[in-house]
């Protein structure tokens, strides 16, 4: 069903950052962090509270894009980092050597 994407190239996973850390500025995202309110639980949150993520991850060929682009608790967001981690092994990890 999901595409099986093994790893987006390290290029492209520093450019959309990049991408992303510039949205971050903008009215745009501004906006939505006044929304206060998390992509996956719905939760009503203050904006501080609220992280960036990406629904489709750099990682999986994700793009910094407004649609791809959502605002996430704290806690959505680690648990779906968690998930994701299970879910998806790089083949080389800087921390295990
Ligand atoms: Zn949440």
């Amino acid at each position: 069903m999901s595409d099986f994407f093994i790893g987006a190239s390290p290029e492209h996973i520093k450019k959309e950052r990049a991408k992303a850390q510039s949205l971050r500025k903008s009215q745009w995202w501004k906006r939505k962090l006044n929304e206060g309110r998390c992509y996956y639980c719905e939760k009503s949150l203050a904006p501080a509270e609220l992280t960036m993520d990406h629904k489709v991850p750099l990682a999986r060929g994700g793009f910094s894009t407004k649609a791809n682009l959502v605002t996430a608790c704290k806690s959505c967001n680690s648990d779906k980092q968690n998930s994701l981690a299970l879910e998806w092994k790089p083949e080389a990890t800087d921390e295990s050597s």
